[in-house]
């Protein structure tokens, strides 16, 4: 099963539901788990429409604490009340723009367990570090520092010049980041691959080994282009299971 995780970032508002209503309306893909993580003010309008259905929720940033004197924060156990079951941490986003640092995004990570979510644990080279050919060292790095002793989690490969960009790693660059990922994390852990996913690349991207989903920005905002994106994956899926 491929997981298509949709970052809707800092997009959307009430009347998006219809995005929402559009994947539910399109019913299961076979082999892809729908996943969308709206900003936490649509998440519980958004739930009472996915109930019972085969999309599922989560949140895009999570506070390590349950509860406190964190103004502006919104902690994992309001995100799995408002209908999440998972959450992104670690976003090159929220690392660059908010400082955010490995044992953060490891207790965030934590906490996202501990309120029952799984968290997408992102991790990826600047252009910088790429060019410098650091990429496996820094994604080694961020594994080591980030990532939970165990349970539930998912790990996201993004490389941070490859968001929101239109460029992307040729499928051969994917395939060693994700088998050294493979390597360090415990088995069957699903590794997605994010950053300039769309509706064109997708089934390259989605066939590499080691691939078992993605993580989608600014495709995931239109149902049609996150739906092609989840066919993709379903192939990818049926191709994988005949090998
Ligand atoms: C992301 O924000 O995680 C991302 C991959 O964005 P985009 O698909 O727009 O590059």
């Amino acid at each position: 099963m491929q997981l298509i995780a949709g970052n809707w970032k800092m997009h959307g508002r009430l009347a998006s539901v219809a995005v929402i209503e559009a994947l539910v309306a399109a019913g299961p893909i076979k082999g892809a788990q729908l996943l969308v993580c709206p900003p936490a003010t649509l998440l519980a309008h958004f739930a009472a429409v996915v109930r019972g259905s085969h999309v599922r929720l989560g949140g895009q940033d999570c506070h390590p604490k349950t509860d406190g004197a964190f103004t502006g924060d919104i902690s994992a156990a309001m995100l799995a009340d408002a209908g999440a079951s998972y959450v992104i941490v670690g976003h090159s986003e929220r690392r660059l723009g908010h400082g955010e640092l490995d044992p953060l995004v490891r207790a965030k990570a934590v906490a996202a367990q501990a309120a029952g979510l799984t968290p997408i644990v992102c991790v990826g080279e600047t252009l910088a570090e790429r060019e410098a050919g650091t990429t496996l060292a820094v994604v080694d790095r961020q594994l080591e520092g980030a990532l939970p002793e165990a349970g539930p989690m998912v790990v996201a490969y993004e490389p941070v010049w490859a968001i929101g960009t239109g460029r992307t790693p040729t499928p051969a660059e994917v395939a060693e980041v994700h088998a050294f990922i493979a390597s360090k994390v415990p088995e069957r852990t699903a590794i997605l691959y994010g950053g300039s996913v769309n509706p064109g690349n997708a089934a390259a991207l989605l066939a590499v080994p080691h691939v078992s989903g993605a993580l989608v920005g600014g495709a995931s905002l239109a149902a049609a282009d996150f739906l092609a994106i989840a066919r993709a994956a379903s192939a990818a899926a049926e191709v994988e299971a005949g090998s």
